[in-house]
């Protein structure tokens, strides 16, 4: 079956490691690296970008300058032969290249490498012993890892692990054969969550955040020179309260246009069929009216966003809002607790990091999915677009080795201080 010929996914979960094994994936992620180096130092040398004949070229040397099993050293050839392949694209399209470079903390898994157990635990081949760890799911049923996972239609494909912040990800790739008749589009259901904020007006399940604070600000100074023109009370203030009003919604009106358009930009670029947006309702009914202006851009954001996807083919839907500013997208633990301040995220049970509104974000997105998922009449796959990478344009999957060229490091899902202060105050 030529690759084509599989439908992919991936599901990706932290792993529960000993600072012995962590020791020893940090080695073999070091390895891997100099192993897709040296083979892609001799694809390039010899022109090379054809995975069997770059094995052939680059094996020996790869066993004899590193401690890479075998299977390890064939990967990171068919990899370096895939990332040179990439750059003879870019070079036959007229395009600026150079030597690919593989500098992500990543290492390649395949069947040979990586055995995944019933008991949730995987075991995976390093430079010494294979080490056996715990993947960390979610507890609830809305872990989407699981319908990979339990399935006996999805086999276990190419893998990644990545190293982040001292955890180790464990990018699973699941894949199954394309059912013969073609899919109409509307059946793989990809879902862009989204998040309504007042520390930021938006955030979306592939980390793009949108501030709005600037908005507030001028509105706050609108009204309060509003409430010095209402003092004076003449006719001509009036006016000019009326001139400024109309000024400063337009302003407004044309600020959340374009938060619209990224927004909507995001979905197009992730290959989004869905958006989900909190049920507003809810919100109107329990915030209080000094928020009125709040309000007002979440519903004129939603609705501008909602005309605008419907002439794309992109459908908004509203899922229940609650708890999911406290639950954990990555355990799906829920506490009050879980949220320590505003802006920041910490689960108290897994201790994943994150900026709140990107994991409320990750929450309402995944509770569309999960809504999907349970819906009989539906056949087809549905899931939430991360910035990882999970999905990518055209609703395909994109191999790791056209990510991990580039340094995958852009994933905000597990923010460090400084940058979280910068994505909640963007
Ligand atoms: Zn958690």
């Amino acid at each position: 079956m030529a690759s084509g010929d599989y439908v992919r996914r991936t599901a990706i979960t932290r792993l529960a490691v000993s600072s012995e094994q962590a020791e020893r994936l940090e080695a073999t992620i070091d390895e891997y690296r100099i192993g897709a180096n040296i083979a892609t130092d001799i694809g390039w040398r010899h022109r090379v970008s054809e995975k069997h004949e770059l094995q052939s070229l680059a094996y020996d040397e790869i066993r004899n300058r590193t401690p890479l099993g075998s299977q390890h050293a064939i990967l990171a050839c068919f990899q370096a032969a895939q990332a040179i392949k990439g750059v003879d694209e870019r070079d036959s399209q007229g395009r600026a290249y150079s030597k690919p470079e593989f500098t992500a903390p990543t290492v390649r898994y395949d069947a040979n490498t990586m055995t995944l157990f019933d008991d949730d635990t995987v075991s995976l081949a390093t430079t010494d012993d294979r080490v056996r760890c715990e993947l960390v799911l979610p507890d609830d049923e809305e872990g989407y890892q699981y319908q990979y996972l339990e399935s006996d239609e999805w086999e276990l494909a190419e893998s990644t692990l990545t190293a982040r912040d001292n955890d180790y990800f464990l990018h699973l790739g699941f894949r199954k054969p394309k059912p013969d008749t073609e899919r109409s589009p509307a059946e793989d259901r990809i879902v862009l969550g989204v998040d309504l904020g007042i520390e930021n007006l938006a955030v979306t399940s592939t980390a793009h955040f949108e501030g709005g604070q600037e908005l507030i600000h001028e509105h706050r100074e609108f009204e309060r020179i509003r409430g010095n023109l209402q003092q004076t009370g003449t006719e001509s203030a009036h006016r000019t309260i009326l001139q400024r009003g109309n000024r400063e919604e337009r302003h407004s009106r044309d600020v959340i246009h374009r938060v619209s358009n990224r927004l909507l930009a995001q979905a197009v670029a992730y290959g989004c069929t869905h958006i989900a947006f909190e049920d507003l309702t809810h919100i109107r009914d329990s915030m209080p009216s000094k928020r009125k202006f709040h309000q007002w851009m979440h519903a004129k954001l939603v609705q501008y966003v909602e005309y605008k996807a419907a002439e794309i083919g992109i459908e908004v839907e509203y899922v229940d809002p609650r708890n999911t500013s406290k639950r954990c997208c990555e355990c799906g633990h829920t506490s009050d607790s879980n949220r320590t301040e505003r802006a920041f995220f910490e689960c108290e049970k897994c201790g994943t990091t994150a900026n709140a509104d990107y994991n409320a974000a990750k929450n309402i997105g995944l509770r569309l999915v999960r809504r999907e998922l349970h819906d009989s009449r539906r056949t087809g796959d549905s899931q939430l677009a991360l910035k990882s990478g999970t999905v990518k344009p055209n609703r395909g999957f994109v191999s790791y080795s056209e990510q991990e060229v580039e340094v995958e490091s852009t994933d905000k899902h597990h923010l460090n201080r400084s940058e979280r202060a910068s994505a909640s105050c963007k």
